[in-house]
């Protein structure tokens, strides 16, 4: 059978989920997206997905014909026109098809297209091991220009850092501000556990927003170990205790060495782990079931 996309409305199969080649998403990269999870038959935190989705719109001046309720049931009957449980679910919503020139007022109506599938950023076994880190040349867009908060389909800045950290023989980016303060890695937010504080950067110095970002707070502080977000330099990673990157879809994922500086122990510490330990709980608890 073959998988079931949803465009502008429609559950079509995928050999007719087409979008034109005049689309500004793919002319300019000019649209927002979300990428959400479904954990044995729920959405984790789908309202909160749909929420910054319409944010990262309303800052690019692009109105998305429907209400929040009506996306989150376009979300859902995706979902489940695909029989899964399971799922990887791709939101995007582009200013959709125009003339070659840029200028959006040439756009009748925005695209919008969901497709549910499955993802699998780590093998299994390095979220055991951990991984590496390298910091990488590409700076992270500054709040000035386009603000990291809108997740916009220009995502050029994160590939870069992604592909520049492969290069370097790492697993994942390290980016830095202009000013040269942690931000967040290519596609996912990042703490650092340090003297029995959890430190993350805070969302004015240039990151995503991140759900998972959130909810790993939120563990934390359930847990009784206090939380900071306030600036951190490489420094702090380097002589961090543990130090782990969140994402809807990396989850927690342990780095156990940055720019080749060993943190901590060389392996995932118990911060990392017990953390872990509570994502994968609350992600099967809570959530939107798919009815
Ligand atoms: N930062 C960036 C740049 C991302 O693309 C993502 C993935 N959406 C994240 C952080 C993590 O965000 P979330 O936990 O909402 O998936």
């Amino acid at each position: 059978m073959s998988r079931m996309v949803f465009v502008n409305g429609d559950l079509v199969p995928e050999e007719q989920a087409t979008v034109s080649v005049f689309d500004h998403g793919y002319l300019y990269g000019d649209g927002v997206f979300e990428g959400i999870r479904a954990y044995d038959g729920k959405i984790f935190r789908l309202e909160e997905h749909v929420d910054r989705l319409y944010e990262s719109a309303h800052c690019i001046m692009m109105e998305i014909p429907y209400t929040r309720e009506q996306m989150q049931r376009a979300i859902i009957d995706t979902v489940k026109a695909n029989g899964l449980r399971d799922a990887y679910i791709r939101v995007v919503v582009s200013r959709g098809k125009g003339d070659l020139g840029m200028n959006p007022k040439n756009c009748p109506g925005c695209q919008i297209v969901i497709i549910a599938g499955k993802i699998a950023v780590f093998p299994p076994e390095l979220y055991e091991d951990g991984i590496e880190a390298v910091t990488v040349p590409t700076r992270r867009n500054v709040v000035g220009a386009l603000d990291p908060r809108i997740k916009s389909l220009n995502y050029l800045n994160n590939i870069m850092a992604h592909i520049e950290a492969t290069r370097a023989g790492a697993r994942e980016a390290l980016m830095l501000n202009s000013e040269g303060y942690v931000t967040e890695g290519a596609a996912d937010n990042i703490f650092v556990y340090r003297r029995g504080v959890l430190w993350t950067p805070p969302k004015y110095l240039g990151i995503l927003e991140g759900i998972t970002r959130e909810a790993v707070m939120g563990l934390a502080r359930g847990e009784g170990i206090p939380v900071e977000e306030s600036p951190i330099t490489r420094h702090d990673i380097y002589t961090g205790d543990e130090c782990f990157v969140t994402g809807t879809a990396a989850e927690i994922m342990p780095i156990v060495e940055v720019d080749s500086r060993v943190v901590g122990t060389g392996k995932p510490g118990p911060v990392t782990r017990r953390l872990t330990e509570l994502y994968r709980e609350l992600v099967i608890e809570e959530g939107t079931p798919l009815e």
